[in-house]
């Protein structure tokens, strides 16, 4: 049912077939309400959404008896019900029971189903927290002891909010019931109110105990800049009905940010409502209901076009330096790139060993990126010395061309009896021998590097010299690198390593 066909960092380019249904993930699932729909839902299906997300709840109250699913929303693809949960969330209790909503769920025709779940909100207590999982465990264990006939795909939310061992503890629970998907929840508010740092802890908590084969839903994802990080972070499906909500608020969404309309003077969007208009103007002089229809239309767009972007991101295996490239859009959300070693682990999971495009190194921020950590730890504790003297070459962003040359070069070092290595700002020790593996040759680094990344390492290699205690370290500068030469010695020397620059080449 879900095929992984890519991944990168944690993200998946996946298939996902349900009920006979297949669609590419990471997908979006707009909101569609079933029975006050704006944006008509055949535009939405001219646009190529193959999914999107209704609500049983309201359907229930206006078909108690039940209705089918498709014929009510018009769209012949797949459609996942969202419970009720989150009136539950805006209105205090709803007065159904979890077993009501399934069975109504599967009545209706839904494609994925959903648990009726408390969601944990923001902000909530430990207490609380505890509560909200508790509940939706019950729910979820009384559904699947009472009912007997399947929907195409059930999915179970995980709840617990801002504590990541509540959501660890629910997520852990919920894994060992038979769920096609899982779906994690309560982080609109926390998105909302731009606390991205506490989204990527509440993702990160749920992903690094969900089994990795079955796809996961974010509940309520609706500002494109977030998609990339959220795929990063493994999450397969995105739902949110902020499209309409900010279209009715005179909000335009950008791949980098929402914008408001009144302010603006020019539209920098090819989509077919954006490349019709002449000016801003010329939208805001519609009558309100056509500008709200228009900017919901513009805003489907951005999100889509924000998940193509991203799934284009993992097939170039680039998906970090997409995601680098978006956390600038807001402070907040770079903010939130002072990622954990958990957070950094769930990276490595997809990492790839082979890639077609070169890895870009543009400043300090690339240091967390995943294929650095996984190198150096690789030379910390996979390296095995075996001369007593070390020969680095120093060069400036010139990989290929000791790539091209490394045979000769590992030669001239086998008769020297020395272990040669390349320095590197951002990878710091490249063993000449392994330079084939990727990103070790084919990477970019903006040139000069920052500073601040080349001095840091440095202390790496001088590290990597005392662990595996080479008596005798030769720097090898290229032209232009003297001076860098000199501060790698007087660091090394500063160490008690016997360290000396030598110009005769490599
Ligand atoms: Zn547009």
């Amino acid at each position: 049912m879900f095929e992984v066909r890519a991944t990168d960092l944690g993200g998946r380019l996946g298939r996902l077939e349900i009920g006979g249904k297949a669609m590419e993930t990471p997908a979006y699932l707009p909101v569609v309400h079933p029975i006050r729909q704006q944006v008509p839902v055949n535009v939405l299906k001219e646009m190529g959404f193959k999914a999107i997300m209704t609500n049983s709840y309201i359907t229930l109250k206006h078909h108690p008896d039940g209705v089918n699913i498709h014929q009510l929303t018009g769209f012949d693809g797949v459609v996942m019900t969202d419970s009720g949960g989150y009136q539950v969330l805006e209105y205090g209790d709803v007065e159904v029971d979890p077993v009501e909503v399934a069975e109504f769920q599967i009545r209706i025709g839904s494609d994925i189903a959903v648990i009726l779940d408390r969601p944990t909100g923001y902000p909530s207590t430990r207490s609380y927290a505890l509560q909200t999982v508790k509940e939706t465990i019950a729910a979820s264990q009384k559904c699947k002891e009472q009912i007997a006939h399947k929907p195409p795909a059930w999915a179970g939310p995980v709840q617990g909010g801002t504590h990541p061992d509540i959501v660890k503890m629910s997520a852990k629970i919920m894994a060992k019931m038979d769920f096609d998907l899982f779906a994690i929840g309560s982080p609109v508010e926390l998105m909302n109110g731009y606390r991205f740092r506490e989204v990527v802890k509440l993702v990160t908590a749920a992903k690094s105990v969900l089994p990795p084969e079955k796809p996961v839903h974010l509940f309520g994802a609706g500002h494109p800049f977030t998609i990339p990080l959220a795929v990063a972070l493994g999450c397969d499906l995105f739902d949110s009905a902020s499209y309409i909500l900010f279209a009715k608020q005179g909000k335009y969404m950008t791949p980098t940010g929402v914008r408001e309309v009144k302010d603006m003077v020019e539209f920098a969007c090819p989509c077919t409502v954006c490349s019709r208009l002449s000016s801003v103007r010329e939208l805001l002089e519609l009558p309100p209901a056509e500008v709200t229809l228009k900017l919901a239309i513009h805003n489907l767009y951005v999100m889509k076009a924000e998940l193509s972007a991203t799934r284009e991101a993992i097939r170039e295996g680039r998906l970090w330096n997409y995601l680098t490239l978006r956390i600038r859009s807001h402070p907040t959300l770079a903010s939130a790139t002072n990622f954990d070693e958990e957070t950094l682990r769930l990276f490595g999971l997809g990492l790839r060993w082979g890639k077609e495009k070169a890895t870009f190194f543009f400043d300090e921020t690339d240091i967390l990126n995943p294929e650095v950590k996984r190198h150096l730890q690789r030379i910390e504790f996979n390296f095995t010395p075996i001369n007593k003297k070390l020969s680095v070459i120093v060069t400036k962003n010139d990989y290929d061309s000791i790539f091209v040359h490394s045979g000769r070069m590992l030669g001239n070092a086998l008769k020297r009896r020395e272990d040669t290595v390349i320095f590197h700002p951002y990878l710091s020790v490249v063993p000449l021998a392994v330079i084939a593996v990727h990103p070790l040759a084919q990477n970019v680094c903006r040139n000069p590097p920052p500073e601040n990344v080349v001095r840091a390492s440095v202390e790496r290699l001088v590290g990597f010299a005392k662990r595996y205690r080479y008596t005798k370290v030769v720097i090898r500068p290229s032209n232009g690198c003297a001076v860098l030469a000199k501060e790698i010695r007087d660091a090394m020397t500063k160490m008690k390593i016997v360290c000396s620059v030598s110009h005769a080449g490599w």
